[in-house]
């Protein structure tokens, strides 16, 4: 859809809805927020100051071009505002920054908009998902962000609505229900706009679903388009020529089981292209002898996707794991880099997903270029020449338990990698989980369960030593590692990367880390105690960088992980952000500052005087000697007759009572000040 026809279809809109007056003027100028269309979608990569869809750009390799901070100063960084999400569980959103307002999503698919310059809360959204929704979900209740066009802010509901919000008020414009009533069907993954479209997925393959994604025209939700990805009942009509082709590769009666294949997480688009690429899902069930009794490659399980965004067709497909008998999602981060091979600048994507190898496509044809395993693969020996796996004997678990490494949880998960152009390197949230997987014969297809046909209890039997994490940073050109940092708990949060060659990650025993981008030295860590999972971000705001992550500890690992994910940091959600320090004040500044008169500041004089040197400058304790911040009226007493054997003095010979009522004056300042 042309720009043109998006305006006058929000004419239209405005006009029907009744809301705002139907005022052409109005409508035919950017909105005051949000404004973000294609134009600026596509010049995104050189706009380092928002961070406009889930991936920052349509390539989705999540590296900044800032440099504010860099790697000889981000030392200093420090937390500059903190927004508090009131939730305890999984937080894995990477928030948009568009026009200073920050977007983000939590659990149970709240939004929220937050000036991004102080973290002041301008609107929250409820969407009221009915928390029965919750038992349906794999993989905690989690919501990975937003999508921002056209003055909307557009997100999808665990229980699988397409949400249009206002930007600047928060209220709803319009909804749909993307998954039939009923079934088992989730949304968790960010949308994605391009062109006037809105597209989103869902996820649901553990609870016997089958996959598609699907458009939305991003003025009315009407809807546009529909692809699924693995055949339904082959009596029925197919839904395409694609559809027709993929059941030759299924046997017996898969859509009775559902198929999977779902569209829950990655997506990534190129404008000079016109594809639209999707990474699809694990089969459904799990055991591919269950779900396709005589065996096939059961297309597309496990896919990357490319698809034409104008009416969704397939126009190619790449399968990483054909035949998927160990829930290997193709879901993971896709990532679109024009990189030299072999003294060739190919238009490439790239995808480290669950079964462990690590490949590099022609992204116009889907062609193998290149694919090596980034972690510990038993379940095949390697890649043909054609970048099919060679399985190996034995770890499809035919009648007994095979250990098989990776696992349901994958050498690389959702978490998203991030590509920095400068040092050629991908960086990605890499682990080593064993797993264990044996066929349970009594399987019988439910709909609230999870419909894996493989025993459940293989979790329990987990020896924590069997798990830990890494950050990985991969050449693609030569398909090999060039550094790693060994993080010990599985389940670290994904990354991003700047051309201050930096690289950010939070992990799963709550610390958020800078690295340098090229050989992965430490440089930076802030102890946040909650275990993060997300993604960061950065943008800037009259020439200040900021890095922003959200804190959540939970996801599928985070749940079920048992004793292999003992040590993880579990504290309330919240979203930090960071930045350098300002300016360091002149000695006449100081000095003014220092000699002031007034009550204020003859109460901080006296608390300087007496009380700092051991609860603290500027009323902040360092120390476990109690923060007065916190104190009430007790504390004139205190002060004057002090706290008999406890090593707090008195000061009634030093102080009178109007002395340590200026003090608690200054230290209610700040508190105000200081505690969000
Ligand atoms: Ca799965």
């Amino acid at each position: 859809m042309t720009r043109a026809v998006l305006l006058v279809s929000l004419v239209v809109l405005i006009a029907a809805c009744g809301g705002e007056e139907a005022n052409e003027a109005a409508a035919v100028v950017q909105p005051a927020l949000a404004g973000v269309d294609d134009a600026r979608l596509a010049a995104a990569a050189d706009d380092g100051e928002e961070w406009l869809t889930h991936g920052r750009t349509w390539s989705e390799e999540r590296h900044s071009p800032l440099t504010a901070v860099d790697a000889d100063n981000v030392a200093l960084l420090q937390r500059r505002w903190s927004f508090d999400t009131g939730t305890e569980r999984g937080l894995e959103a990477t928030p948009i920054v568009v026009d200073g307002v920050l977007y983000t999503t939590g659990t149970w698919s709240v939004v929220w908009a937050l000036d991004a310059r102080t973290g002041e809360l301008l609107w929250k959204y409820d969407p009221a998902v009915a928390k029965e929704v919750g038992r349906r979900a794999c993989c905690d209740v989690v919501n990975r962000g937003v999508a921002v066009y056209g003055g909307r802010v557009y997100f999808g509901t665990l229980d699988g609505r397409l949400i249009a919000l206002d930007a600047e008020s928060g209220a709803a414009v319009w909804q749909v229900q993307t998954t039939p009533p009923g079934e088992s069907y989730t949304i968790t993954g960010a949308p994605r706009v391009l062109e006037g479209k809105v597209i989103i997925g869902n996820g649901g393959a553990e609870f016997g679903v089958r996959g598609y994604v699907s458009a939305y025209d991003a003025a009315s939700g009407d809807p546009l388009w529909r692809t699924f990805t693995v055949p339904g009942d082959p009596s029925k009509p197919f839904e395409s020529e694609a559809m027709k082709q993929a059941a030759e590769t299924w046997t017996g009666s898969w859509w009775e089981l559902g198929g999977g294949g779902t569209v829950w997480d990655s997506m990534a688009y190129d404008p000079e292209l016109g594809l639209l690429y999707v990474g699809t899902g694990n089969g459904s069930p799990w055991v591919r002898r269950v779900r396709s009794p005589g065996g096939g490659d059961n297309l597309h399980l496990s896919s990357i996707l490319a698809l034409d965004p104008d009416d969704g067709r397939i126009v190619w497909h790449f399968q990483t794991t054909p035949g998927d008998n160990w829930d290997f999602t193709a879901t993971q981060h896709l990532i679109l880099a024009d990189l030299e091979i072999d003294g060739v600048v190919r238009k490439t994507i790239m995808q480290a997903p669950k079964n462990g190898f690590f490949y590099v496509l022609d992204r116009e044809t889907g062609e193998f270029i290149s694919g090596e395993a980034y972690a510990t693969v038993t379940w095949a020996t390697g890649l043909d020449e054609d970048g099919r796996p060679i399985e190996a004997a034995g770890q499809d678990y035919p009648e007994k338990l095979a250990l098989v490494q990776p696992t349901f949880f994958g050498a690389h998960n959702w978490q998203p990698m991030s590509f920095n152009p400068a040092t050629g390197l991908v960086y990605i949230p890499a682990q080593e989980v064993l797993g264990a997987y044996l066929q349970d014969p009594a399987y019988q297809r439910s709909e609230l369960d999870f419909n894996v046909a493989t025993h459940m209890n293989v979790f329990a039997a987990f020896p924590p030593e069997v798990a830990s994490g890494h950050l990985l940073a991969w050449d693609p050109v030569r398909q090999r590692e060039a550094w790693r940092v060994p993080h010990g708990l599985p389940w670290n949060g994904g990354t991003l990367t700047t051309a201050g060659n930096l690289v950010f990650q939070g992990t799963a025993d709550g610390r958020f880390v800078a690295y340098r981008a090229d050989d992965g030295r430490p440089l930076w860590v802030d102890h946040v105690g909650t275990g993060i999972i997300a993604a960061p971000m950065t943008y800037a705001i009259d020439g200040v960088q900021y890095v922003s992550v959200m804190a959540g500890w939970g996801g599928a690992f985070g749940l079920v992980g048992g004793t292999a994910a003992r040590g993880v940091a579990v504290g309330p959600g919240v979203l930090v952000t960071w930045a350098l320090p300002e300016a360091i004040p002149t000695p006449e500044q100081i000095e003014a500052y220092v000699t002031r008169t007034g009550e204020l500041a003859d109460g901080e004089r006296a608390y300087h005087q007496w009380c700092a040197r051991c609860h603290g400058a500027g009323a902040v304790s360092s120390s476990n000697i109690p923060d007065l911040r916190f104190a009430g009226e007790g504390l004139v007493d205190i002060a004057l007759n002090g706290i008999p054997d406890t090593g707090m003095p008195a000061f009634g010979a030093e102080l009178d009572e109007e002395d340590a009522r200026l003090i608690l004056r200054y230290l209610r300042k700040r508190k105000e000040e200081t505690v969000r």
